[in-house]
Parts: structure tokens; C-alpha cells; sequence
């Protein structure tokens, strides 16, 4: 039985073609943002320093001495800095900055009792085990009071407001894990240590709460489960995506860019889009831009790609198959709607919606025979959309 982790469905969430090379194929990468890897970093630290917490306090500098140990043995050619004007030696002082300022704010590192560092759950969300999840705690603790506390460190860069913690669902379902494998856990609290900003932030959750989580995790395990086609979905985040060399949405760039400069004009989607745009500005001749259009379409089936690069625009190629019913008034159509009756499920499409339709059979949502009968009535057909989008200079 799957089972999922909270990043697993936000990769979900995000972009499902980044999810399928990730949990569905599998398909490994080295390449890392820098954020991640300061942040990998951050954590060994701090895992180090409460193991070493049951026998001795680790010194400051000896602390560092292991961050800047780890820093320069795990950094790997593949770690990518996003945003250019900022060099690896930047984000190496700031953890450096944000170990001081954690070791100086919890001193002597005695606020409860440490049950689990880095410590992995696995716990099913329902009573049936259908619903299969997992998680990794930074720390879990025993404070004096005898509440468990979740505790999670995030490096990031933006201070979250507390309305956005209580609705978090990372450590609230690491609270429906705890509850769940430690059931004495009567009352659960949630930390985060926000280390840029050195501030902690707390929060609790009702039971009620936690009940809507549950649902909302069940119902995006279902999605995940039922999903068949995994869109590429663009967005600031492709920046940090190592996948671009598959992605119909960026793959021709990289071809493109791999080439000199002087090359790009001989490459065959860069000419495509190039004589596009060039009507496009100029807005001369319909037939002649319904060539490129058809030569777009042709290319971007051919090579596996969703935007196509040119020399100074991009060409978004989109296709999507849609059920075409047959004619309205015809024979076929009422040998059909005769077919959907004797299925019993004339009532999801009445009189015959072409979107209802094509929604069920899009989703599979009937059994294999009643579509099987279906389909003998129903073709489908690509629709494609070609837009232009300049360069940004
Ligand atoms: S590059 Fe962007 S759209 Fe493509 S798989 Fe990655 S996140 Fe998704």
C-alpha cells in the first residue's frame, strides 16, 4: 500500500509532472537549490547537537566547526544558486548566522526531553489503513508539562503569519501520527523555530481541525490515485525544478540554449517560432500564418513539447482530446442515448451534455464494458491552442 508524505502531495499539488518523475518514475536527480542544501545542513546541526545533548553541551564553535565540516564535504557540483546575484559563500555565512543565533536563544538546550530526532512515523489515516502516511520529525520532545511537542526548523526566507501555521499541514498531520503511534500523547504542541528571523512560533490543534485534515489529505490521496495524465504546471518554482530537460514546457529551451547563438536561427522550432512571431508583429498574411501554425503543431507533437523557443519570442503549443458525440438528430446519437439507458447512467448526462460526457469518459468514471459500448459511438479529436509570448528582456 503507497504511502504518502506531505511533500509528496504539495509536489502534487504543484506541478503533477514534477510528481510523476519524482514518485512515479522515479527518475533521480543530484541537482539541489541552495536553499535545500543550507537548510539539509542546518538540520544535521541541530541533530548532532541534542544527540550530543545526553552526555555533554557541544561548545559553540565546535558546533560550527561541524556545520563548516558538513557544508564542504556534502557540496556537490549540482547545487544551483537561483538567484544570480548572490555566491555559495552568502548562503554559508547565513547558516552560520542562523546556528549562532538558535545556539544563543536556546542555551543550555534544556527545555524538555527529547523522544525522537529525525525521527520517521509511518501511521495510517483511517481505520482501514486505505489512507497510508509518513513523515520525518526534526525533533520530538517531552516538554515538562507531559505535552509531546512537534518541533520543525525551516530556514526560509519569509516569516509566516500565525493564521498560516494554523492551518499548516505538515506538522498537523504529524500530530495525527503522533496521536496516533503514541496515543498517551493526550495534548500535541507545534513549534516552529523560524531560524532567519530567530523567532519561534507555536500552535495548537481541535480535534475538529484535524478531523478536516484528514479529510482534506484523504481527498487529495484520491486525486493523486485517479490522476491519469500529469500536466506540466508552470510556475516561479520550475526555477528550482531539475527536471526541465524532460518537461514539454522547457525541454526545447534547453536544447536551444545548449547551441551557440549564432546556431539558433538554423535549429528547426527556433525558425518555426521566429516566422510566427514575425507575422504575429506585423500581423501580415492569415494563410501564411496557418502554415507555421500547422508546422508549429506538427513539431511540437514530433519532439515532445509544450513551448517551443525562438531567437526572441516562445510559442505555447497546447493540445487536449476531446470526446465528440455524434450529430445531434442523427441515428447514432439516438442508438447512444439508448446505450447510456440501458446502462443506467443516462441520468450523469442528460440529455446528452457533450462536457458531462466527456468528463466521464475522460475520468473513466464508468465500468470497462459500458464504456467499451460507448466508445463505438464517440470519436475524440485534438484541439490545439498556439500563442505567442515575447521575450522578456
Ligand atoms: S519545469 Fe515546471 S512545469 Fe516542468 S516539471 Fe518542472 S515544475 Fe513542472
Amino acid at each position: 500500500m503507497a504511502e504518502y508524505s506531505i511533500s509528496q502531495i504539495g509536489t502534487f499539488e504543484e506541478c503533477a509532472l514534477q510528481y510523476k518523475f519524482v514518485y512515479v518514475d522515479r527518475i533521480k536527480r543530484l541537482e539541489e537549490g541552495v536553499e535545500a542544501f543550507l537548510g539539509q545542513r542546518f538540520h544535521n546541526a541541530m541533530e548532532w547537537l541534542y544527540r550530543e545533548r545526553a552526555f555533554r553541551i557541544v561548545p559553540l564553535d565546535e558546533l560550527l566547526a561541524f556545520y563548516e565540516k558538513q557544508w564542504a564535504e556534502k557540496w556537490h557540483p549540482e547545487v544551483k544558486i537561483v538567484r544570480t546575484e548572490r555566491t555559495a559563500e552568502d548562503y554559508r555565512l547565513l547558516g552560520r548566522r542562523f546556528i549562532e543565533d538558535y545556539y544563543k536563544r536556546h542555551y543550555p538546550f534544556d527545555e524538555g526531553r527529547v523522544l525522537g530526532l529525525e525521527r520517521s512515523i509511518r501511521f495510517p489515516l483511517d481505520g482501514e489503513g486505505r489512507y497510508n502516511c509518513k513523515g520525518i520529525i526534526d525533533r520530538l520532545m517531552l516538554a515538562p508539562d507531559g505535552a509531546f511537542e512537534v518541533h520543525d526548523y525551516k530556514t526560509s526566507s519569509s516569516l509566516p503569519e500565525q493564521a498560516d501555521l494554523d492551518r499548516d499541514r505538515q506538522l498537523g498531520l504529524y500530530q495525527i501520527g503522533v496521536q496516533r503511534l503514541w496515543p498517551e500523547a493526550k495534548e500535541v504542541r507545534l513549534v516552529w523555530h523560524m531560524v532567519a528571523f530567530d523567532v519561534e512560533m507555536r500552535s495548537r490543534r481541535t480535534p475538529e481541525a484535524l478531523e478536516e485534515l484528514r479529510r482534506e489529505i484523504a481527498g487529495l490521496i484520491d486525486r493523486i490515485e485517479a490522476e491519469r495524465e500529469f500536466a506540466p504546471h508552470e510556475s516561479a518554482l520550475c526555477n528550482w525544478c531539475p527536471y526541465w530537460d524532460l518537461c514539454p514546457v522547457k525541454k526545447h529551451l534547453v536544447k536551444v540554449e545548449a547551441l551557440p547563438k549564432d546556431r539558433w536561427k538554423d535549429e528547426p522550432g527556433v525558425a518555426i517560432v521566429d516566422a510566427y512571431a514575425e507575422r504575429w508583429r506585423t500581423k501580415r498574411g492569415l494563410e501564411a500564418e496557418v502554415k507555421i501554425r500547422n508546422a508549429a503543431i506538427k513539431f511540437a507533437e514530433k519532439e515532445g513539447v509544450q513551448v517551443i523557443a525562438g531567437t526572441e519570442a516562445r510559442l505555447r503549443v497546447t493540445g487536449k482530446e476531446r470526446v465528440v458525440s455524434p450529430a445531434k438528430g442523427s441515428a447514432e446519437r439516438e442508438a447512444l442515448e439508448q446505450e447510456l439507458r440501458a446502462a443506467g447512467v443516462w441520468d450523469e448526462v442528460s440529455t446528452l451534455d457533450p462536457p458531462a460526457l466527456e468528463r466521464a469518459v475522460a475520468e473513466g468514471r464508468w465500468a470497462g464494458d459500458v464504456l467499451e459500448r460507448i466508445r463505438a459511438y464517440i470519436s475524440t479529436e485534438k484541439r490545439y491552442t498556439v500563442t505567442v509570448s515575447e521575450n522578456s528582456s
